[in-house]
């Protein structure tokens, strides 16, 4: 990469370092309790290795063919501490693989797929990490749960014991202003309390929320990741 392409980045991941910090100290929380988790999607490794190495370590992706590719070129090339979470709609039949690729999957968005997850970690005697993916403006073009489908359906998610239910993951619909975006984070959080306060075995203590254009609201309301892509590496090129 070309030595200007690495000092924008730099100075990308920089800005948006300091935007979450404002966030943070705005909302009165640490912020070490927000996760930069960098959405490379469509971006090269060679991107990602230049981000890794000014200190990205969380990497975020929708496809688990192309997140294999890339791991396949980085392999050896990457910091150890790096990891990488799937944000994507994930198919049963990629449930696999992506377990062994991903150290967090975000996107659990059905009964089903949890189920098969669980049964995978159980075959290998360990417990998957998972977020549960929520469609909160129920918008029919998205993926996840409905917000009084997931309640009703979380006791038995959270019999699956091989799953690790670490939170809850949402992306906001498109809005004008990232202001817009909040009742729909709001939302977000309210539910994660409202299926704390129900299910006493219930951990939930993630927020996978806000992107390029929202992330500084949805850190005021309580984000633990915020998934950025193009704030990061630029635009995207189809
Ligand atoms: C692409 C994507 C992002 C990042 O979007 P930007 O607008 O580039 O920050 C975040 N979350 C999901 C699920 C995505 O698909």
């Amino acid at each position: 990469m070309s030595v200007n392409v690495a000092a924008n980045l730099r100075a990308r991941v920089e800005r948006v370092r300091q935007v979450i910090e404002a966030a943070a100290v705005r909302a009165g929380r640490p912020v070490e309790d927000v996760t930069l988790v960098a959405v490379s999607k469509t971006v090269g490794p060679e991107q990602v290795r230049e981000a890794a190495e000014i200190g990205i370590t969380h990497f975020g992706e929708n496809r688990v063919q192309e997140a294999e590719a890339k791991l396949e070129i980085l392999a050896g090339q990457l910091p150890v501490a790096v990891q990488w979470h799937l944000i994507g709609h994930l198919q049963s039949n990629k449930a696999r693989k992506a377990a062994r690729l991903f150290s967090l999957i975000e996107s659990v968005d059905t009964l089903d797929l949890a189920v098969t997850l669980h049964r995978i970690a159980e075959e290998s005697a360990r417990r998957i990490p998972v977020l549960l993916e929520v469609n909160v403006s129920g918008e029919a073009s998205k993926f996840g749960f409905v917000p009084d489908a997931l309640a009703d359906v979380f006791p038995k998610i959270l019999e699956l014991r091989s799953l690790e239910v670490r939170g809850l993951m949402t992306v906001a619909p498109a809005v004008a202003t990232a202001e817009d975006a909040r009742p729909y984070f709001r939302g977000l959080r309210a539910l994660r309390d409202r299926l704390n306060a129900a299910n006493p075995r219930a951990e939930l203590r993630d927020l996978s929320m806000g992107m390029s254009g929202d992330f500084p609201v949805a850190i005021e309301e309580g984000a633990t990741l915020v998934r950025i892509g193009r704030a990061v590496f630029g635009e995207r090129t189809p």
